[in-house]
This record gives C-alpha cells, structure tokens and sequence, in this order.
C-alpha cells in the first residue's frame, strides 16, 4: 500500500528538516512556501542572519543523516566574550576546553536542508503563499500569481512559523487554547565586517555580549569573517528605539555605551536606520492536532532568542516525531497525541528560560549592566 501524502507548509529550518525525515521515510511529501527558492534569491526573511545551533540541534540533523558538510557552515562558540563599559574584554568559557555551541548561517542551512530534502525525494513548491487551511478536508489554499489553487493531501503539517496560517485555521476550532505575549524591547540587526585584512575584527570563537541592564547588544561570527549583532532595546522609554530618532542620538548612545564598536561599524549609522527593527513574541497553543493536521516548530511554541533555542527546539520536534511514527505508525491520532502530550512540557520549560535568560543576559554577566544602569538611574 502507498503511504500517504503529507503536505508541509514552510520550507523554514524546521520545514525543510521535518521534509527530509519523513521523505526518507516513504512518505509522499510535497512542501510549500511563500517565499521564493532561496538557493536563487537572496531571501533571508529578514530575521536573524545567523543562530547558535546546540547539541539539541545537531543531535536532530545527525538522526537525519545530514551533517555531511555541515562545519563547512558553522563556527564554534566556546563561551561568551563580555565586553564592558571600559571597553575590557573578558571570557567566560561554556563548558570544558572542546564543548561550544555553533554559529551557523540561516540561510546556508536552510539550502543546505532544501537541497537534502529534495535529494531524499521531497518535492517543494516555491511562491506559494498559504491563505486557508481546511482542516475537515485535508486541504490548502494558495493564490499563487493572483491564481487561486488547491492542493489536497492524507496528513498537513504547519512548520509556518510564529504567525502560522494552519494555527490560525485551529483557532475557528472548539477547544483550541492560544496566547502571544510580545516583549516590550525589540531587535535590530548590525553588521562588523571583516577587517581590511579580511580578518575578524574581534575573536570569533566566542559569543559576544555587551550587557548594559535594561538592553544589551550580543554579535555572532559568520563564515565570511564578519560578524552579526543584534541590538536588544526597548520600544518606548529611556535608552529605546524611539529615543534614538537622530544620527547624533545614535552616535552619542554607541560612543556612550558601546565605545569599542564604533572602530568595528563603519556605517553604524547608515546601518541603524536602514535596518528594520522587528518584535520579539511567545507563541503558546495546545492541542497541536487537530483531525490530520499538526504544527510543529514555531507555529506551536515560538519562543524569545535569549536562550538560542528556537531552533534547537524545533529541530527535536522533528527528531522526536519521527521516533513517534516508528512506534505508532499507521496510527496518526495516536502519534500526534503522543507527540504532542509529550513535547509540550518541554517546549513550555525551554519558553521559560529563554525569557529568564533575557534578565540573564543583559544584567547578570557583567556588573556593566549594573553600573550604566545606576547612570541612568541617577540622570
Ligand atoms: P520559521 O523559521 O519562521 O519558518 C517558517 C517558514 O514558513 C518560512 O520560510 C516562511 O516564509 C514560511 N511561511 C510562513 N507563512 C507561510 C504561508 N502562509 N505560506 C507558505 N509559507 C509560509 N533559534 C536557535 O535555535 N538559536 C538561535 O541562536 C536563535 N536566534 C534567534 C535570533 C532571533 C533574532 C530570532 C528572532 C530567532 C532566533 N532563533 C534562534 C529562533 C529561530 O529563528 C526559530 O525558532 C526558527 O526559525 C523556527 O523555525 P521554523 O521553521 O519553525 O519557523
């Protein structure tokens, strides 16, 4: 008997991780995605350029057979370097000499995963923006061109993201509990690039963090020698993206908080305004299921990046679920129960201490945070 046609809306990193599982194991799988093929555009998504991919992570890709060529597209961390206000520079190590957590592109390991997922059979329709999901019927409606098209199959699973259509599609339905909660600070991306030497500008096998009490600024390192950081402010209020509505504001916060990078940001302005600033939000819902329909991923429990987790999470998801249906398979109610009952725990711990890890962060790896908080404090 041929084993049913699952259909995956996003090809995220958990998307197309979840396609090469499930391809690999007969199934017919067919995965949408409104965004265009990434391995011909430049679509990052506008979010996060590069993560910091864990054990948990990487524990997923190797049950997956996928960390061929993996190191080609990541860069261990092995600790969080601190940088204070006096511009002092100190390394805080995560663990034994050889432990570290990865640097890794978004968008490299998003093709490197669409590539292995076709390879193993999985087909991926591009362009292809979800509008309804009809979860009586098994079916998803795209309007692709201005066109409206269907596309009808056994099993639909969301991998859509923090604001995915298939969970919108639970929310009509009975007995479907949901909450977002948006953090009051939000991010912005910046850019070190590599140094005229073409070298890194500041040590690359560590994390780096800058925390200042109500906000901080961490930086990654990516493959090309340069680094991405991410400014975490509040929205409103002191010291906040809203306050910072001048060239000289934002030169005179930088000079004033984050001395030692303004060698590194050339075009810190250009940049400042120019790059998007964007929310920070936690998704919580249960059940996942409904009928033959699941969501996995962020589209089930999007969590804050303070714990660098997201990611990882959804990655288990995939592992985790794929250890289900060798138990449970034909029986689909039953895996999803089974997932689902068991995951959820764990998802709502991890959402946790990624918000705790904010307060983490920002105040209690350096006493900087402390001491330019007592500046504002006393103004
Ligand atoms: P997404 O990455 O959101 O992918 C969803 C896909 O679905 C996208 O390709 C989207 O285009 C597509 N899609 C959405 N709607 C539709 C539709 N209607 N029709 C068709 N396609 C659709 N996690 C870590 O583990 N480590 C980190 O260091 C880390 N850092 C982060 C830093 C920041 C600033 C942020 C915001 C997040 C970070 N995360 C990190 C979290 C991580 O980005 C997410 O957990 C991860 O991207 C979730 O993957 P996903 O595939 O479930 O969702």
């Amino acid at each position: 008997m041929a084993k049913e046609k699952i259909l995956i809306l996003g090809a995220g990193l958990v998307g197309s991780l979840l396609s090469i599982f499930l391809a690999k194991k007969g199934f017919k799988v067919e995965v949408f995605e409104k965004r265009p093929d990434p391995r011909k555009n430049d679509v990052l998504g506008g979010r996060s350029i590069n993560l910091a991919l864990s054990d948990r992570g990487l524990l997923a890709l190797e049950k997956a057979g996928v960390t061929r060529n993996l190191d080609q597209v990541m860069l261990p961390m092995h600790g969080r370097m601190i940088h204070q206000l006096d511009s002092q520079v100190h390394f805080q190590p995560y663990g034994k000499a050889n432990q570290a957590i990865n640097s890794v592109s978004r968008g490299l390991l998003n093709e490197y995963l669409i590539g292995e997922a076709e390879a193993a059979g999985a087909s991926f329709r591009f362009e292809h923006k979800c509008e309804r999901a009809d979860i009586d019927n098994s079916v998803l409606s795209f309007s692709t061109g201005g066109k409206p098209k269907e596309y009808g199959g056994d099993i639909i699973i969301g991998a859509d993201g923090a604001y995915s259509v298939l969970r919108a599609s639970f929310l009509h339905s009975d007995r479907f509990n949901f909450m977002q909660d948006y953090l009051p600070h939000g991010y912005k991306e910046l850019n070190i690039p590599a140094g005229k030497n073409g070298e890194f500008q500041i040590d690359p096998n560590a994390l780096h963090i800058w925390p200042r009490g109500k906000f901080m600024l961490i930086a990654l390192p990516n493959i090309d020698k340069s680094f991405t950081c991410t400014l975490f402010l509040p929205f409103e209020g002191e010291s906040s993206f809203e306050a910072l509505d001048s060239p000289e504001k934002v030169a005179t916060f930088f000079s004033e908080v984050f001395p030692d990078t303004l060698p590194v940001i050339p075009n810190l302005i250009d940049q400042f305004f120019t790059n998007p600033t964007s929310s920070l939000v936690t998704i919580r819902c249960y059940p996942w299921s409904k009928k033959r329909s699941l969501l996995l991923g962020d589209a089930s429990h999007a969590i804050v990046p303070f714990f660098g987790q997201g990611m990882n999470a959804g990655f288990e998801d995939c592992r985790l679920l794929d250890e289900i249906i060798d138990a449970e398979y034909p029986n689909w109610e039953t895996v999803f129960q089974t997932f689902e009952k068991s995951r959820k725990p764990n998802t709502d711990a991890i959402a946790k201490l990624a918000n705790d890890n904010f307060i983490e962060m920002r105040d209690k790896v350096a006493d900087a945070g402390f001491i330019w908080q007592k500046k504002l404090e006393a103004r």
